[in-house]
């Protein structure tokens, strides 16, 4: 109750944005009340004029003309002063302000007093206090100030207006011009409360509005996470850098900075200290290289454009900043480097250069830099290739499915397949995953080829069928980026098994142990409904990354892939051993069943069996295979189809 009477009154503090907006709808009235008065008082001139001399045909006389307007003419140039000052008036201008201030208050003072001269003669004459009404109603409309204020300058003019007559008249005012008198006051207090609050809400959307605005232009340029500028700022700007005319292309390097196994930091200490940590490094990044054009592209990545000259040490100051900011997880700073070879080169296409020759970094502990060079620029190509002939390669039947064969350890008979995809290209030959599937997902169109696969695999499945011939299970490899690109992954698989007729239980389908350790809710969800409408889900993989088995007690998958790395060093190292037996309990206990990858060896094979391992894949049984090679063994009795899936 007490709070909205004191905001009602206008004892709340307005921002300052609303203070000055509020000043300069003032002076926006002040052109509406200085036109009037102009106006008023030209006509004044004329009235007289006319009233005094020209109807009753008195000469002419100048100076006293100029005595009987003189009243006028002070009003006449006081709202002229008051309309150039409003018209001048600029916002964002100090002194003009203060002009508005003083050019409003000396109007309303000025009208006032002549109001109140004017009808403080017409009062003692019997007539009415017209002229006083009026202009405390101009003054109260141009100074549109907190209620209080308002309240008390009013009151404070009103009552001396009437304690003035009261005074000077024989027996005090009349009552029922005391009545009208307060009744006006009143009136006209409610009047300028109401506009004051109409006004201060405006301008409080207002400044909502523009610091809304404010904020979206940030964004816009912006990265949000480190306050470092973002790409599109970069892109732009390179692109004004390039445009100059002054400018020597030569004198310029891009530089992509990629920070490798952040990714380990964030899974080590949590996402916060994970930016966190990516904030500092960009700041370190801005410092060393100030004066240059520098930007956060996404995730741990970085652009820079930057002079030739000095380039070398401060990448240098650079990189031992970031890698000594933390001695916990070994963050790599990897580089990659393009020296544009013109002017009208495309900023993007510069950085997807740069960005191309850091990614011949990966994972390599002796290469930090890598410069675009004849040689890189061959695989670039390669890169935009693939890139641009994905849909090409989809629709010509270039890219299919081949089939590894997945068989019972037991007794060797097949009882599965895993659908691997291959591009088979009339220009580059043929392509192997590893060439083409790190490209689509940097591209994020992985989801297109995985779409093609899954497809090929149903109709492959549907035609063995129809002809009557034995079909195994086929296992399908789903990328990360699956669930993220696909409108939906699972309607997507649910509706080619319904197209082609496929019983469930004959798709399995096989997700990394890296993509669920992301733990992205839209992942889990998606695989509990994979899993709820019969799907057998496989975990790929496992072993070969950093995730930690405490995410897998979350999901609910039937098959453990070992991760092949299990056998590296097998024949020599007697731990490589132990460590598989010690995995393959590991599925055993946590109810899945498991599957060994990459059985090259009757040796291994023997001593999965006996370890306890159900099935097997490797090139001891077989490499991936054509639909057609894959019938024609099944035919010949190379394999055997087992019984039971
Ligand atoms: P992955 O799913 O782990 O597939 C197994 C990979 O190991 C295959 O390589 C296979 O040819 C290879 N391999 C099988 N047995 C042996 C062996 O005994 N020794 C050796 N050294 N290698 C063996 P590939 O076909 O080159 O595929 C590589 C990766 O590409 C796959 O790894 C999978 O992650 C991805 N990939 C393949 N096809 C698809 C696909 O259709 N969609 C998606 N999203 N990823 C795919
Ligand atoms: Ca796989
Ligand atoms: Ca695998």
């Amino acid at each position: 109750m007490l709070r909205g009477i004191a905001q009602l009154l206008g004892f709340r503090k307005n921002s300052a944005y609303v203070n000055r907006s509020i000043q300069d709808m003032n002076i926006r009235t002040s052109v509406y009340m200085a036109v009037i008065t102009i106006g008023f008082e030209v006509y004044m001139y004329y009235y007289i004029l006319k009233k005094r001399y020209w109807e009753i045909g008195v000469p002419f006389d100048a100076s006293l003309y100029f005595q009987q307007t003189k009243n006028y003419l002070i009003l006449l140039l006081t709202g002229l002063m008051l309309l150039l000052v409003a018209l001048f008036y600029q916002k964002n201008n100090q002194a003009w302000r203060r002009m508005g201030y003083v050019a409003t208050i000396a109007f309303s003072v000025i009208s006032l007093y002549f109001g109140f001269v004017v009808s403080f003669d017409d009062y003692m004459n019997g007539k009415q206090i017209l002229a006083f009404l009026t202009m405390s109603l101009y003054a109260a409309c141009l100074l549109i100030w907190r209620p209080y204020i308002s309240m008390i300058m009013l009151a404070g003019v009103y009552y001396f207006f009437f304690s003035t007559i009261n005074a000077a008249v024989e027996g005090g005012m009349r009552t029922g011009d005391k009545v009208n008198l307060f009744t006006y006051w009143l009136g006209l207090t409610v009047v300028v409360i109401s506009i004051y609050h109409q006004r201060r809400e405006v301008a409080e959307k207002t400044e909502h509005l523009e610091a809304a605005n404010r904020r979206l232009q940030n964004i816009a340029i912006y990265d949000e996470l480190t306050r470092i500028h973002n790409a599109y700022y970069f892109y732009e700007e390179a692109a004004k850098i390039f445009a100059d005319a002054d400018m020597d292309y030569r004198d310029k390097l891009y530089l992509f900075v990629n920070l490798e196994n952040f990714k380990y930091y964030n899974d080590r200490f949590g996402f916060k200290a994970g930016n966190e940590f990516l904030g500092r490094a960009a700041h370190i990044i801005e410092e060393a290289f100030q004066g240059s054009l520098v930007a956060r592209q996404s995730d741990d990545h970085f652009l820079i454009l930057t002079d030739v000259v000095g380039a070398e040490e401060r990448i240098e100051q650079m990189r031992r900043q970031i890698v000594n900011m933390q001695h916990e997880v070994r963050i790599g700073v990897k580089f990659g480097i393009y020296f544009p070879e013109s002017k009208t080169i495309d900023p993007q296409y510069a950085v997807d250069k740069a960005r191309y020759a850091c990614s011949l970094t990966r994972d390599r502990f002796d290469k930090d830099l890598c410069i675009y060079d004849d040689k890189v620029a061959n695989g670039f190509r390669r890169r935009q290739y693939i890139v641009n002939n994905l849909q090409m390669a989809i629709d010509a039947g270039y890219i299919q499915p081949f089939y590894q064969p997945v068989v019972w350890a037991k007794d060797g008979s097949l009882c599965g397949c895993e659908a691997l995809a291959r591009w088979i290209d009339p220009t580059y030959g043929f392509l192997s995953p590893g060439d083409f599937i790190p490209v689509l997902e940097d591209y994020r169109v992985i989801h297109q080829l995985d779409a093609c696969i899954f497809e090929c695999v149903c109709r492959d499945l549907r035609n063995a069928m129809d002809e009557g011939r034995p079909v195994v299970p086929v296992s399908i490899n789903f990328s990360r980026l699956d669930f993220e690109l696909m409108d939906d992954a699972v309607l997507l698989l649910e509706n080619l098994v319904e197209k082609y007729q496929i019983p469930k239980d004959m798709l399995h389908v096989e997700i990394t142990e890296s993509a669920i350790s992301d733990c992205l809710d839209g992942i889990r969800q998606a695989m509990d409904r994979l899993h709820d409408s019969g799907y057998a889900l496989w975990l790929d993989d496992f072993g070969s990354g950093y995730s930690s088995l405490n995410t897998l007690k979350d999901f609910q998958f039937d098959v453990m892939k070992i991760d092949m790395a299990f056998l590296h060093g097998f024949e020599n190292n007697p731990k490589a051993k132990s460590l598989l037996n010690y995995v393959v309990n590991l599925a055993d206990n946590m109810e899945m069943r498991s599957l060994t990858e990459g059985v090259e060896t009757e040796e291994q094979a023997e001593f999965l069996r006996a370890a306890g391992c159900g099935r097997l894949q490797g090139y001891f049984y077989g490499k991936p295979m054509s639909i057609s090679e894959l019938r024609d063994r099944i035919n010949d009795g190379t394999y055997r189809v087992a019984a039971e899936m």
